[in-house]
């Protein structure tokens, strides 16, 4: 654990599966799966070896799935055992996934009592058709009922998911939904295009024509409109798709897009461990079971990254952030010289107007952000 200063509980389990979901997560079938679950994990947590030193767990993030279905004694009794275990700093962040089915006041009351001092609302979208459309369970009215909820619990730092680019979409119906964010009084907003893997149901309902995903064109004016009318209402973008109240840019997610290890517990969470990330079991029954027997669950190794690969990573995850890489920082960490190793592609862009290279940072130009993906994979490539 020496540097690892985020842990990421996993929840594998939802009410049913949204049609464009490639998540790792199966649909609840017997609802009596959960305690077990959150024993398996209390467990996990308890056999799992600290190395106290001086790095205190800055950011613990409860993601799914759907984390807010299990019981609220059970999240408290995995707090404390967490706590037992590891040395958190006075201001870390505790972040819950909501989904607004299991968002009810006094729940949210009680995962606030355990710790949980952030939570991240799965709303979507606020029009019953989008979420309709996306195969949701919840709709519009549940995500305001959530909202109020929210608020009525004292719980200040919530973020609200939103998608664009669902079907049907227009560029008033988008900006209606920022707008209904935005009076949310939220502190985080996230805003994700829809994309599909060929794998999900909506994906074939679009091949077989049954609806349209926006061209790009379309696509990149949904972007646009999102960053300035997020950014006229003093959320400030951070990331592609996260804007954020100043001081409020979620500190577990910048640990991901810094390249940083993390610790993760739950049937099919990933961890990351300098060169390796490594992945637990992702069958719930012998993730529980094995638990169960007091034994540690198997964890693969998904991959060993050499240094280069891992700065190579560390570069593309990096210049996602809109303050980008710093560069004596990344040299230093990797032994490398990034703007020598570099020098053709970072040149190409920045003639390009796309990147920037100046005041010892590298970063994308906010024209970039829309197509970031291309120009990252360059990067790769
Ligand atoms: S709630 Fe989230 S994790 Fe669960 S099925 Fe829907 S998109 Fe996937």
């Amino acid at each position: 654990m020496k540097n690892k200063t985020g842990i990421y509980i996993h929840v594998p389990f939802c009410p049913r599966k949204c049609a464009y979901c490639d998540f790792f997560s199966r649909p609840l079938k017997d609802k009596s799966i959960l305690d077990q679950y959150a024993q398996a994990l209390q467990k996990e947590i308890q056999m799992y070896k600290t190395v106290s030193g001086p790095v205190k767990i800055q950011s613990v993030y409860w993601g799914g799935g759907t984390p807010s279905l299990l019981d609220t004694d059970k999240v408290s009794a995995i707090m404390v055992q967490l706590r037992r275990q590891f040395v958190f700093a006075d201001d870390t962040e505790i972040t819950m996934e909501f989904n607004p089915e299991s968002g009810q006041r006094h729940r949210l009351r009680r995962f606030a009592e355990a710790g949980i001092n952030r939570v991240s609302l799965g709303a979507q979208s606020f029009f019953d058709d989008d979420l309709k459309l996306l195969g949701r369970v919840h709709n519009s009215r549940l995500v305001y009922r959530v909202i109020e909820n929210i608020h009525a619990a004292g719980i200040k730092n919530f973020n609200i998911d939103l998608i664009f680019g669902i079907p049907g979409q227009t560029i008033t119906s988008w900006e209606a939904n920022l707008q209904k964010a935005v009076s949310s009084a939220p502190s985080h907003i996230s805003a994700y295009l829809l994309q599909l893997e060929e794998s999900v149901p909506m994906y074939k309902r679009i091949e077989q024509g049954e609806y349209r995903l926006p061209d790009d064109d379309s696509a990149a004016d949904l972007y646009a409109l999102t960053r300035e009318r997020l950014n006229s209402c003093n959320f400030v973008q951070y990331e592609i798709s996260n804007f954020a109240r100043p001081g409020k840019e979620c500190k577990h997610n910048i640990l991901y897009w810094r390249a940083g290890d993390y610790q993760g517990f739950g049937a099919g969470a990933v961890s990351l461990e300098s060169s390796r990330r490594l992945r637990v079991v992702q069958s719930a029954e012998d993730y529980i079971g094995a638990l169960a027997a007091d034994k540690k669950p198997d964890v693969d190794i998904l991959e060993e990254m050499n240094e280069a690969e891992k700065a190579a990573e560390a570069l593309i995850l990096g210049l996602r952030l809109c303050e980008g890489i710093y560069i004596d920082e990344f040299n230093r960490r990797f032994n490398t010289n990034l703007i020598h190793d570099y020098a053709g592609i970072i040149k190409r862009y920045e003639d390009e107007n796309l990147l920037h290279c100046e005041k010892g940072r590298l970063y994308l130009d906010p024209r970039a952000y829309f197509i970031s993906n291309y120009i990252l994979a360059d990067f790769l490539s």
